[in-house]
């Protein structure tokens, strides 16, 4: 027998495959028939600067269907603003250390409430220390979120050092390359929008140096905190497209067990 709010989320998957079906398109049905039947996904990122969980956001974020909340790119979004505030949060990032919970518990919040989060997201960067962690457990039943599957990347420092070296990113929707491993089709440009990619303002060898810093003062108590969550460590070494089928075999037996419930 379904509950009420499975009947609901039924309800609305039969019209969104109709939706799809007009369009006749096969990847469309799949990635809603997804994200309805989840309710609602919600992903965490843990991981240090480098791990790529920019990049491994990004192709989560189509999967499902969810927009991605990356608050390095909010707060590099307010780092270009006029005013203090800006000219703090830009100081900050360039020095590789960690913006005031306050000010980035704040961008989230108002991030976190946009009609599209609805179906769930997939937050890159937050939470960073256990107070963020703290904030984000308190709003999202506030939201209506489901609990969040958390998911650390596991890298070493080395190549994570390795990596931000050669990062660059688009100056237009901030998708991250890797000017060895992953190269843009179009040296120079962005695949997806064609926008200049450049190096980050951050990605020098002392800011590197004390953003993993910071990574390491924290992520224990971040990890802590999830401590009986939905938590899923990664090898952060694999490549993207292993890495996205390990994370839809977890949804995959979520979803099988949470229907063997109804
Ligand atoms: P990222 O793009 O995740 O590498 O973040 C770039 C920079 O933004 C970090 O080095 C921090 O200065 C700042 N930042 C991003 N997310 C957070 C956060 N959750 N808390 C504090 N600072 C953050």
């Amino acid at each position: 027998m379904l509950r009420s709010w499975d009947k609901h989320v039924s309800k609305k998957y039969t019209s969104r495959i109709a939706e799809s079906s007009a369009t006749d398109d096969g990847i469309c049905i799949a990635r809603d028939c997804w994200g309805v039947l989840l309710n609602m996904l919600s992903i965490i990122l843990l991981g240090s600067p480098g791990s790529g969980r920019s990049t491994l956001g990004r192709i989560l974020s189509r999967r499902w269907d969810i927009p991605l909340i990356c608050t390095g790119d909010l707060l590099r979004s307010a780092a270009e603003k006029i005013g203090p505030v800006a000219k703090a949060i830009r100081h900050t990032i360039d020095g590789g250390n960690l913006v005031s919970d306050e000010i980035v518990n704040h961008l989230l919040a108002s991030e976190l409430g946009r009609p599209d989060c609805a179906d769930g997201f997939v937050l890159d960067g937050f939470p960073r220390t256990a107070a963020q962690a703290q904030f984000l457990s308190d709003v999202l039943p506030r939201i209506g979120a489901s609990d969040p599957m958390v998911l650390q990347l596991n890298v070493s420092p080395e190549i994570a050092v390795e990596r931000i070296q050669s990062r660059v990113q688009c100056v237009g929707c901030g998708r991250a390359y890797n000017s060895k491993l992953w190269p843009s089709g179009h040296p120079g440009y962005c695949d997806d929008d064609g926008m200049p990619l450049v190096k980050r303002t951050d990605d020098v060898e002392r800011s590197i140096a004390t953003s993993l810093r910071r990574y390491a003062e924290t992520a224990a108590s971040v990890i802590a905190h999830y401590r009986n969550a939905n938590y899923h460590v990664l090898d952060a070494g694999s490549a993207p497209g292993t890495l996205l089928e390990t994370v839809e075999g977890v949804v995959a037996q979520q979803q099988a067990f949470r229907f063997a419930l109804a």
